[in-house]
């Protein structure tokens, strides 16, 4: 196969198109012959019906998950006036980064960042609900931004100008921060190890410290002395902590923190074709830069009394759903979690020439397949005859890859039983299951597949229901 890069290794790129997850470029489509690109600007990924399935599902559990969690869930504006981020600093140090344009005198930006917009929302709480707001007040969001990166270092689904942050923002007494940070970890591993079924294994996992350099404290990193120390006395307890607890290593590097803030990400190494490589997962940042700005300490002390010390800390489990997107599928050779998975249920019916048993079998596919869509499935149906089955199976098996596989055939029909193919992630193949049918088989079939979603119920309370006919994709 030959792989987007033009080598024979297939890259995230290829599995997204397979996928149907993002709009192939090269689509014989009228108007498509060139680039689709010059449709949406390079670097925005169009994402296709695939996709959409993707992200609604991966918004709809991320929601679900954080709200379970104590996070308030917010949905901000893409644009915002000018002002917003010359009040957050954002106009002057990541200027370069943002889009900005003008109508009617007015200037308004895209939105690079959803932070200034969450501290809103907290100081308008704070303003209205005073002391019955309660700390640490943290707020998620599937944040969609929008930053300029030159042309030359777009890539894929890796590097983009469009993108949906796994966004939250932790406002937290300084007692309650190392708390704070050892549940955003936890959060991190339980949605890699639940939701994308990670094999988080401690011996792959290290934490980075990005610290100050106490010499340059007050001219090059912004804050007190005070901040730096009491939240990199945090970061590290909150490291031991996790080591303590799931084993994970950590490192400090001195001198490599953001100006406004110390950080934590954990970093994955995986192996892909031989060759090791680093991917970084979950961040935790501490801004003293933003609470200064916008006046929060102020606030907080005014409603809390005034010995209430909080940090703001922004952090992500996934960091982009693209970047993400774009690691995990070389990891997983584009395998996607059933819930995930744009066709979740191919319905294959294999035809044998014999008139009244191939009604009987397409009768029954038919009534599974249109079964499980009104279950809240996606599902795709083809019809196939035993000599040209494997070659079928091959083809969907190297291009959309469903999560689960039904055939139908003569046996089936008259025998009353199915037999159903799930991928299984962690022995990475699937596995065939023999299903007894009664009078609805499409629930036999849900029944008999009930086990791949048993860690989003964990997660999210209910897998989301996002149904399609699918069979063109097939
Ligand atoms: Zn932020």
């Amino acid at each position: 196969m030959q792989g987007a890069s033009g080598g024979n290794v297939k890259t995230h790129m290829d599995y997204a198109y397979e996928l149907d997850l993002v709009v192939k470029p090269d689509s014989r489509a009228p108007l498509f012959e060139r680039e689709y690109a010059a449709f949406t600007g390079a670097g925005v990924p169009l994402f296709s019906l695939g996709g959409g399935y993707y992200r609604y599902a991966l918004i709809d559990i991320l929601a679900r998950f954080h709200a379970r969690r104590g996070y308030f869930i917010a949905e901000t504006p893409i644009i915002a006036s000018t002002y917003l981020y010359q009040v957050s600093g954002h106009l002057d140090f990541f200027r370069q980064n943002m889009f900005l344009f003008k109508i009617e005198d007015h200037d308004f930006a895209i939105k690079p960042m959803n932070c200034p917009y969450h501290i809103l929302i907290f100081l308008s709480h704070l303003a209205r609900y005073r002391q019955k707001v309660r700390l640490p007040f943290k707020i998620f969001e599937a944040g969609r931004v929008h930053r300029y990166e030159p042309s030359g270092s777009l890539y894929g689904l890796l590097r983009v100008r469009a993108f949906t942050q796994d966004d939250a923002h932790i406002i937290t007494p300084e007692d309650k921060a190392v708390d704070s940070l050892v549940s955003v970890f936890e959060e991190m591993k339980l949605l890699l190890e639940k939701l994308f079924l990670m094999n988080l294994d401690p011996q792959n996992i290290t934490l980075r410290l990005s610290l100050s350099d106490k010499e340059k404290i007050g001219s090059e990193f912004m804050g007190t002395r005070r901040e730096w120390e009491a939240s990199e006395t945090a970061l590290e307890e909150a490291a031991k902590t996790l080591r303590d607890r799931y084993g994970f290593d950590y490192y400090k590097e001195e001198g490599e923190a953001a100006f406004y803030g110390p950080k934590i990400d954990v970093i994955m190494r995986v192996e892909e074709s031989g060759i090791e490589k680093e991917w970084q997962l979950g961040t935790a940042q501490f801004d003293f830069n933003l609470p200064r700005r916008f006046k929060v300490y102020d606030a907080v002390r005014e409603i809390y009394g005034s010995d209430t010390r909080v940090f703001i800390i922004h952090r992500a489990l996934m960091g982009s759903i693209e970047r993400f997107l774009s690691v995990y599928l070389d990891y997983a050779k584009g395998r996607m979690p059933f819930t995930l998975s744009p066709v979740q249920f191919a319905v294959v019916a294999i035809k044998v020439g014999d008139p009244s048993v191939d009604e009987k079998i397409a009768k029954l596919a038919e009534s599974v397949h249109k079964g499980l869509i009104s279950e809240g499935y996606r599902s795709g149906i083809i019809e196939t005859t035993k000599t040209s089955l494997s070659g079928e199976v091959r083809r969907i098996e190297s291009t959309i890859k469903p999560a689960v596989t039904v055939y139908i055939g003569a046996r089936e029909a008259e025998e009353g039983y199915l037999t159903i193919r799930p991928y299984i992630h962690s022995e990475k193949k699937r596995i065939s299951k023999k299903v007894s049918i009664g009078e609805n088989p499409h629930i036999d079939v849900i029944m008999a597949v009930k086990d791949l979603e048993e860690g989003i119920v964990e997660l999210a309370g209910y897998p989301p229901r996002i149904p399609g006919d699918v069979s063109h994709l097939l």
